[in-house]
């Protein structure tokens, strides 16, 4: 799956995955104009949409200001941070290339920037299951497509009513029933 830039090569890089002192900066910040848009890398579902920031408001949403959060259903999430508006809701699909947002300044920023994340978990700003976009967005490296992932969820799926039903055959549910009645 190869990655689109978020900011169609636009922009300046001013931070990259790094040490920063004693706190990790775990992704890479690009600067642009305020309202440039922001597109998805990639396909995937819109997991977390947070609004509300106004510049300034240095600690809204934990200082990530208006963000986003796609899922790209292969074990991979990107979060799009301090933008001024987001053009997606959560549980909306999108497509790679689809705007987002528009870049901004709000939450814990000092200028119009984008945080950009690639991560293997939603625990955003924290630097285990962070990884470093730089190789995705510049260097043309792609992401493992998950193949297996609607034969896992068919497989899952059966495997739960499976179990369901085995539990409803050996009567669990008639003793539980009979216990909360009180016979
Ligand atoms: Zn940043």
């Amino acid at each position: 799956m190869k990655l689109t830039h978020p900011l169609k090569n636009e922009g300046v890089i001013t931070s990259t995955y790094k040490w920063r002192g004693n706190h990790f900066h775990p992704g890479i910040d690009i600067a642009a104009g305020m309202g440039t848009q922001i597109v998805a890398v990639a396909s995937g579902i819109v997991v977390q949409a947070k609004q509300g920031c106004n510049v300034g408001q240095a600690y809204c949403n934990k200082g990530l200001g208006n963000y986003c959060v796609i899922d790209h259903k292969n074990g991979y999430y990107t979060a799009y941070a301090h933008l001024t508006d987001l053009h997606t809701k959560e549980g909306q699909k999108v497509r790679g290339g689809d705007v987002i947002g528009t870049e901004g300044s709000t939450g814990y920023s000092t200028g119009s920037h984008l945080h950009f994340e690639l991560r293997t978990d939603l625990n955003l700003v924290q630097k285990p299951g962070s990884l470093d976009p730089y190789p995705y967005l510049y260097e043309g490296k792609e992401l493992p497509i998950s193949k297996n992932n609607y034969l896992f969820e068919i497989v899952a799926t059966i495997l739960v009513v499976g179990l369901i039903a085995v539990i409803y055959k050996r009567g669990v549910f008639t003793k539980i029933k009979s216990k909360i009645i009180g016979q």
